[in-house]
């Protein structure tokens, strides 16, 4: 008796067996490895199928993964293993992966591996690309936990913001329309916010949002291409940020890195910035979202559409005649504004007055979203058939990954500390995900 004849034909791990070719793993991981001397190492391709084993079949513990390696035949042979030989201890598979790969996106060039070759197949297409983030529970205690003061950090989104709101600035200062902006009053200071933060694992962050468990987590956010449902992109961050703060990076990562020739994009209302609209816009990327819910809340009788606005002296019309003129460019929390004002004199002297202008003002206002042009053109198909269908695509493909991640590839709570660890785990149970659904369009 072998092991060989052992294992059935048609088990899972045959059939992918047959179609991965492992032995890349070798040439990724060459340079960590010395073999002029020094004790035989473990095989970097056992200690990758060693944790693929965990994410596949679900098994969280990697002294659980080493005991049922130990008994299942068909784990064994995948891992080359005969039957009488040692299953690696799982503490040397813990500081193998620790130590020697840790910090070296190993578990990354795995899951890119995979995707290219799932590429190669033709399951992906990169026309349409859906996004959604799940979290993901930290390994922290819920009490140990401090508040601290923390600066606002710059992130990729501000940084994007800041770029747009520069280039109107410049445009509207070299055309005349707004005085050019004293030195000094560019930037405010950013004011030091209070953060919860954990002292078992400080760089998880405190999730909370509604509907979800409150405490410590990392959010895995996750890009799936509609064609057959392979991921395509992992990205990974504390519990307290937003989901469009890492959106359009990720999508840069995708067009750039992967060379997704992305046509579409789908994804839920958090991602409806007026930043992101205008962003893919300028990228040529048509993104869904669902409908918009609320709108402004006027105090006062006048909305926007009592005043009419003329294109050729930039300027709004009130109900009374009177013009509102472009005074300066402001941002409102994560929008940047052309601010319209009428004069002091017309509103004082109006009788319309109260119907116009709040009580705390003295003239009325109007700001303009400059990337309000682009939002409306993105929102254009709204409601249209297409556009249900990529939403529903989105709730099947994204929603549908992260509960059979949760429920069968260890997406539920992290066993290990820090941001790599987190990142490392997502991107495992990304890549069991993509291996069975390789599997199965395949085999
Ligand atoms: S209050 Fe001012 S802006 Fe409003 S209608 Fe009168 S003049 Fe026009």
């Amino acid at each position: 008796m072998t092991i060989e004849n052992l294992v059935p034909e048609d088990h899972f791990l045959r059939k992918l067996d047959r179609l991965v070719d492992f032995s890349f793993i070798y040439e990724e991981t060459k340079e960590y490895y010395c073999h002029h001397n020094g004790r035989p190492s473990i095989d970097p391709v056992i200690l990758v199928k060693y944790l693929l084993v965990g994410y596949l079949y679900g098994i969280e513990s990697e002294r659980r993964i080493e005991q049922e390696i130990q008994v299942n035949m068909a784990y064994r042979w995948f891992l080359g293993l005969d039957l009488d030989e040692r299953v690696p201890d799982h503490s040397t598979i813990s500081q193998n992966r620790r130590r020697r790969f840790g910090g070296e996106n190993l578990l990354r060039r795995l899951f890119e591996h995979i995707l290219h070759l799932c590429m190669g197949k033709g399951l992906v297409d990169g026309k349409l690309i859906l996004t959604d983030s799940t979290h993901v529970k930290a390994n922290a205690s819920f009490q140990a936990n401090v508040k601290v003061l923390a600066e606002h950090e710059t992130t990729d989104y501000m940084e994007r913001l800041d770029r747009y709101e520069a280039e109107e600035r410049r445009r509207l200062e070299d055309s005349g329309a707004i005085k050019p902006q004293r030195t000094g009053c560019g930037k405010k200071e950013r004011k030091k916010v209070e953060k919860t933060v954990s002292i078992t694992d400080p760089e998880a962050g405190m999730l909370r949002r509604p509907g979800k468990p409150e405490g410590m987590h990392y959010l895995s956010h996750q890009s799936v291409d509609a064609a057959h449902g392979i991921v395509v992109d992992v990205a990974v961050t504390p519990g307290n940020t937003s989901d469009s703060e890492p959106y359009l990076a990720r999508i840069e990562h995708m067009r750039n890195h992967l060379g997704l020739n992305i046509e579409t994009t789908g994804a839920d209302s958090a991602y409806g910035t007026s930043l992101i609209y205008r962003a893919m816009e300028d990228m040529g990327i048509h993104l869904h979202t669902p409908g918009a819910t609320g709108g402004v809340n006027y105090k006062v009788e006048f909305t926007r559409e009592a005043f009419e606005y003329k294109k050729e002296k930039d300027c709004f019309i009130c109900p009374a005649g009177k013009e509102l003129t472009l005074r300066s460019l402001e941002r409102e929390h994560y929008n940047i504004c052309r601010t319209y004002r009428a004069d002091r004199k017309d509103c004082r002297a109006c009788p319309m007055l109260n119907r116009c202008v709040s009580d705390s003002h003295r003239s009325r206002t109007i700001r303009v979203n400059i990337f309000e042009e682009a939002v409306r053109r993105q929102r254009e198909k709204d409601g249209t058939p297409i556009h249900k269908h990529i939403l529903k695509l989105r709730q099947i493909w994204c929603e549908g990954s992260f509960a059979a991640q949760k429920w069968m590839h260890n997406l539920r709570r992290l066993f290990r500390r820090g941001i790599e660890a987190a990142r490392d785990h997502c991107l495992l149970s990304a890549t069991a995900l993509n291996l069975k659904r390789m599997v199965k369009c395949l085999e």
